[in-house]
This record gives structure tokens, C-alpha cells and sequence, in this order.
């Protein structure tokens, strides 16, 4: 039988565990939420969070250190030299097979190749796994304007040349006849 004192026991007992349950829900109730609406609200991400690569493509001269340094080949590159230009055609990265071990980033002589803090792959197609890193195709507008400039340089020295040359001759005619 249970007797009164055990009674206002037993809900004292009932009363205090349930204040100790509680005693964290309280502890947060009044705080502001911390849930994130990703992906419309993003976590801040710490500058040295290896994510999707970005290429500063003016910089880049194409030596190939990024590529020779990955482990499982991701970097692929095409580019065509006109004289100190580069006409870029592209320069891929495969995330189907990176690791983000960032052993390309450290070799590159123009520390032009890094990784960023984007870190979302969402894709049905593989294909769209291989990026091109290019921000253009072609030759940018400088490189080109300085290319056209050093031709026409070229020609112009080549033409002063033969300008030159055909006086010469001229003159060396002109000697002949008087002799
Ligand atoms: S992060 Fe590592 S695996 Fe990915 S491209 Fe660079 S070197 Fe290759
Ligand atoms: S190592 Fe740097 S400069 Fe050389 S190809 Fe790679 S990104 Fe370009």
C-alpha cells in the first residue's frame, strides 16, 4: 500500500527528472536557430579549404608542372604558342578521379592555379565532372593586340631588310656599269 509521504515522493522524483530532461531543450529555447538553408544560405568555409580549382588563365604559361605533379593525371591542357602568346584551346580538370590533394597547386612557378572554396557536384551526366578551368578560349584581347603589334614590327624590320638590300644591289649595279 502505498502510504501518502511515498505519493508526494514519487511526484517530487517525477517533477525533478523531468526539469533534468529539460534542462538543455531550455538552455537552447531562447537561442536564435542555427539551422542553414543550404543551399540558399552556405556555412562559412575556411580559406584553406581545398575545394573546386580556379585558374588565374593570364598568368598560366602552360608549362605543364600542374599536370606532371598529379598523381592520377585529372589535368589536361591545350594551348598553341604564337611566339610569347598562348592561344588557349583548354585546360581541363577531371573531378570524377581528383582526390583534392592539392599537390598540383604547389609546384606552379606563377602560383596561378588554386583551390577554391566552391565545393557543390551535382550532376546525372559524368561528363559534366571534367571542367574546363578556361575563363576564355582563344587568346585574350591584350595577348592578341601584342601579338598583331610584334608582326607588324616584324614586317615592317623585314621590309626596312629588303629595302636595304635592293639599294645595295642597286648601288653594287650602278658600280658594275661604270667599270
Ligand atoms: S588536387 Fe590532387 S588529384 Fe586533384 S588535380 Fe590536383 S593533384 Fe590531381
Ligand atoms: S603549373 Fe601553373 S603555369 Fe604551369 S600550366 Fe599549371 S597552372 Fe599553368
Amino acid at each position: 500500500m502505498v502510504t501518502v509521504s511515498k505519493y508526494f515522493e514519487n511526484v517530487w522524483k517525477s517533477m525533478y527528472s523531468t526539469c533534468v530532461g529539460m534542462r538543455i531543450t531550455w538552455r537552447y529555447l531562447l537561442q536564435k536557430p542555427i539551422t542553414v538553408q543550404y543551399p540558399d544560405e552556405r556555412m562559412p568555409i575556411p580559406n584553406r579549404y581545398r575545394g573546386i580549382h580556379y585558374l588565374e588563365q593570364e598568368k598560366c604559361i602552360n608549362c605543364l608542372a600542374c599536370a606532371r605533379a598529379c598523381p592520377i593525371d585529372c589535368i589536361e591542357m591545350d594551348a598553341v604558342r604564337h611566339g610569347k602568346e598562348l592561344e588557349w584551346i583548354s585546360f581541363t580538370l577531371d573531378y570524377q578521379k581528383c582526390m583534392f590533394c592539392e599537390l598540383c597547386v604547389y609546384p606552379c612557378p606563377k602560383d596561378c592555379i588554386h583551390m577554391g572554396t566552391e565545393f557543390a557536384f551535382v550532376s546525372e551526366d559524368r561528363s559534366e565532372f571534367v571542367h574546363d578551368l578556361l575563363s576564355y578560349k582563344g587568346m585574350s584581347r591584350d595577348a592578341r593586340t601584342r601579338m598583331i603589334e610584334a608582326d607588324k614590327k616584324k614586317a615592317e624590320k623585314a621590309a626596312a631588310k629588303a629595302a636595304k638590300a635592293a639599294e645595295k644591289a642597286a648601288e653594287d649595279a650602278k658600280g658594275g656599269d661604270a667599270n
